[in-house]
């Protein structure tokens, strides 16, 4: 079985796997081969695979004699060409909502296993890439936050008097938003957070945050931990709640999320015409229509001096550390196929390989992502 690796197109600098993941397959008796440059943008070089164990070669070479495709972004045009009937891929390619590209995959033959969509157990989270680029985003996040603002975060004592330190004001708490909270206070900012699910408040205060309360957030049981649309009545209780901290808050990081569908809009246009001049607003949710109404997916606005950055892809802008817990967690999905002496099967009782497989034999096999298509 052998393994082969795709080069990203940019913007995306991260590669799937870096030379040291590599290194663990080939330790595996997998054999791996490499498009060319493919780490490169993420600071690995060509020599420092083939001295991991791997070969390098062109995109076509790749597809020629790899068994099993590994990359990160959805495959272009020229790579579905390239797939040829049983070949294994995977990547993180949305297969909740790009429907006509998991139907391409599909035709194809290939069967494909997408990383979003992997079952989010305890057994899952050593390959949760949600989760590890959620870590990386949110981090960021902070940082541009900062780095936009025409103040300090922290509060100081000094001779030219005290600077008080800067408030922020934290939309949804799952990953991205506690990572953003945690670097938040690193830098000595006063935070507030606000999320539908209250089971999120002892983390939030054990993190140094302040929880916001807006009573009657609707919570189903039977969406795993996620947070579900809520109703009319509480979206303006929510929406009032919101307006009111964020008109006292310096920046605000927008992290809420719902899965598979369009995020909820959370701050107001009036409420960002209400906020302080100079404010700075970084919307995570960007690419799945932001929750603030004036933001556009990977574009930076100025509105009545409130800046506003659009952003889901921050992982890319930190290429070294997000490829290395990217590959780490491939790597932990891998084992559930190979073997220490490089054999490969498919296990279809097992719930994370069946959870994330897409499509096989020219069917679509994820019941989630087949209700979407039909
Ligand atoms: P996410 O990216 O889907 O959403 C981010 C946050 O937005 C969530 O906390 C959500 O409650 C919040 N949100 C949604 N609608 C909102 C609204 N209207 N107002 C305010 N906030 C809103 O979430 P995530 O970071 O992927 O994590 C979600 C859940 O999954 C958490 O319970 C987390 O503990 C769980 N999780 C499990 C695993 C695992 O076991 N493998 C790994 C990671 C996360």
């Amino acid at each position: 079985m052998t393994i082969g690796l795709l080069k990203e197109e940019l913007p995306e600098r991260r590669v799937a796997l870096l030379p040291e993941a590599v290194k663990t397959l080939t330790g595996m008796n997998v054999k791996v081969v490499v498009e060319s440059g493919a780490g490169m943008n993420a600071f690995a070089s060509d020599a420092e695979y083939e001295s991991a164990g791997a070969s390098v070669h062109s995109k076509e070479e790749v597809f020629g004699s790899a068994d099993f495709i590994i990359k990160i972004q959805p495959p272009d045009s020229r790579e579905l060409e390239l797939f040829r009937h049983g070949q294994c891929f995977l990547a993180v390619f949305n297969p909740l909502v790009n429907a006509s590209l998991v139907q391409e995959i599909c035709a194809r033959g290939v069967t494909s296993f997408s990383l979003d969509i992997l079952p989010r157990t305890s057994r899952a989270q050593a390959m949760d890439i949600l989760s590890s680029m959620a870590t990386v985003a949110g981090y960021k996040a902070v940082l541009t936050a900062a780095n936009n603002l025409s103040k300090f975060f922290p509060m100081f004592m000094t001779a030219a008097g005290t600077v008080i330190p800067a408030k922020v004001l934290i939309l949804g708490a799952g990953v991205a938003g506690l990572q953003a909270l945690a670097t938040s206070r690193k830098l000595g900012a006063v935070v507030e957070v606000f999320d539908v699910r209250t089971a999120v408040k002892e983390e939030v205060t054990g993190l140094g945050g302040k929880f916001i309360e807006v009573e009657g957030a609707t919570d189903d049981k039977a969406a795993g931990g996620y947070a579900v649309e809520q109703t009319e009545e509480f979206r303006k209780r929510q929406a009032q709640a919101i307006h009111d901290h964020a008109i006292k808050s310096d920046a605000v990081i927008c992290t809420a999320q719902i899965p598979g569908k369009r995020a909820p809009l959370l701050l107001r246009k009036e409420t960002v015409e209400a906020m302080k001049a100079g404010a700075v607003i970084i919307d995570l949710a960007a690419s799945t229509g932001g929750n603030c109404e004036l933001t556009r997916d990977n574009e930076t606005i100025i509105h009545k001096q409130v800046k506003i950055i659009g952003n889901s892809a921050f992982p890319a802008d930190m290429p070294s550390d997000a490829s290395k817990m990217f590959g780490k967690n491939v790597i932990n999905f891998l084992k559930l196929m190979f073997t220490n002496k490089g054999e490969f099967s498919l296990n279809w009782n097992d719930d994370l390989v069946k959870g994330s497989c897409v499509t096989h034999n020219k069917e679509v096999v994820n019941e989630r992502v087949k209700s979407v298509i039909n």
